[in-house]
């Protein structure tokens, strides 16, 4: 069956800002485009929660293509620069850019790239080959894939299955804000992270009279954007950490959440800056901050929304509410293999597929067909793996991989912190 032409040596799925540095980089190696199948049909990226006033948590430095090739024509600096909007950029001083300007960046470095939009790969089949599949119709045969699908909202069991009025997912807030007219009842945000934070906001901007925000750990944790946490967030820690034993990077990763999943310090300071103020005017309790609480039980009657919540101190509690925003967090996107092909697919422990050092799955046809996946190696890769901060170093790492040349180099030779043996002599 090898006797089949490929349609393309490497297909990239999924146009975020994950396969985009890939293309970015891919091209620049080769002088050819990379395929990437996109199944929206336009350039977006997170369009929902594309929440008012909302800031990037990276710098624009870590762009698509700049920590490992920064002559490239599609780094951030460019972008600005040929937008005219450079010494405007400049004088806004921005400690963090609008997402808004970021999504732009991606959309005109995407107008550069081969993304084929309107096409969702929704089965990957093996045969000799990869073959795509969309809407029931083969989309081509390819050597090697690469996914980058990114995310999809992660809801709480006690929340799904159910059609439950008053409850709507993060995403779907700002689309739904015009709807909700019943201002002075009670509205829950669940969820304690940075999304959660900028649904608070967008309720109070809206002029929510009674918003009450519920989070699971036992206070709203800042983003901890300090020097030794972005340590974590270096090619030398990413080095260190996948060589490490499994229980010692499941330990680590849960002592540097608050590195990835805090909420950003200026969204805290906004958050405290409306409840004063509209408390200074308007009096009444604009916004109730309930840490410590896990919904595990929900209800709904008359338009009331009734959650039973576990305290972090032991023991439950009711809260009711006329809308209940969740923002509770995201889960991988699940890869579209058929059975055959899942079937040949290493699993790990958790059933999660095994990822390898260069980000390839391992799998049984794995010598000469690739499998790479992005964003989905938190446990074998650390913390940054689900962020922007490394994404061209990882795209870096799949191009070499790909072309069995260092066609990127990646250098961090200036460290000073020295990690702990994990094999001490
Ligand atoms: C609101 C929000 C803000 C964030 N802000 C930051 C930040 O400031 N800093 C930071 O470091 N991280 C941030 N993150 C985390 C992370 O960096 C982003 O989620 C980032 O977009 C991940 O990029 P990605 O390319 O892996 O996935 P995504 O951006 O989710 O892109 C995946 C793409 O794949 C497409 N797709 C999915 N399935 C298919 C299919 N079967 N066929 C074809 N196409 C498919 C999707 O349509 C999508 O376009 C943020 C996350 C969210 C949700």
């Amino acid at each position: 069956m090898s006797r089949q032409r490929y349609d393309f040596d490497t297909v990239a799925i999924g146009a975020g800002p994950s396969n985009l540095s890939l293309a970015a980089l891919y091209e620049g190696a080769c002088g050819r485009p990379l395929p990437v199948f996109e199944r929206s049909p336009g350039p977006t990226w997170h369009e929902g929660l594309m929440l008012p006033g909302a800031r990037l948590q990276t710098s624009w430095i870590k762009d698509l293509v700049s920590l490992v090739d920064p002559r490239h024509e599609l780094s951030f600096l460019n972008y600005i620069v040929s937008t005219g909007r450079v010494y405007a950029f400049l004088n806004a001083q921005f400690d963090a850019i609008p997402r808004l300007e970021y999504a732009r960046y991606l959309a005109w470095a995407a107008g550069h790239l081969d993304i084929r939009y309107g096409t969702a790969v929704d089965r990957v089949a093996y045969d000799d080959g990869f073959e795509l599949y969309g809407g029931g119709r083969l989309l081509g045969r390819a050597r090697h894939v690469v996914f980058g699908l990114g995310t999809r909202p992660h809801v709480p069991s006690c929340f799904t299955g159910r059609t439950l009025p008053g409850v709507i997912l993060a995403e779907h807030l700002m689309g739904r804000l015009p709807d909700l007219t019943d201002r002075d009842a009670p509205a829950v945000v669940v969820g304690g992270g940075q999304t959660g934070a900028e649904c608070v906001l967008a309720l109070l901007r809206a002029g929510f009279h009674d918003v009450q925000w519920m989070g699971r750990r036992h206070w709203f944790a800042p983003l901890d954007d300090s020097p030794p946490a972005n340590d974590f967030y270096r090619p030398s820690y990413l080095g260190f950490f996948t060589g490490l034993p499994e229980a010692t990077r499941r330990r680590l990763l849960s002592e540097q959440v608050a590195t990835s999943d805090g909420v950003s310090m200026s969204s805290l300071q906004e958050i405290y800056r409306a409840e004063y103020e509209e408390r200074l005017e308007n009096g009444g309790r604009p916004l109730t901050l309930l840490p410590g609480r896990d919904v595990v039980a929900v209800s709904g009657r008359g338009g009331v929304v009734t959650m039973r919540c576990r305290l972090t101190t032991g023991g439950h509690e009711f809260r009711e509410a006329r809308h209940v925003v969740l923002a509770t967090g995201r889960e991988p996107a699940p890869l579209p293999f058929d059975a055959e092909m899942a079937e040949m697919v290493e699993l790990d422990a958790t059933g999660e597929p095994v990822v390898e050092q260069h980000y390839s799955l391992l799998w049984k046809h794995a010598d000469q067909h690739r499998v790479f996946v992005q964003n989905r190696a938190r446990f074998t890769h650390g913390i940054n793996d689900p962020n922007l901060s490394l994404l061209s170093v990882r795209a870096a790492y799949i191009v070499n991989a790909l072309f069995e040349r260092e066609a990127y180099r990646i250098r961090d030779e200036h460290t000073f912190t020295v990690w702990p043996d994990s094999h001490p002599r």
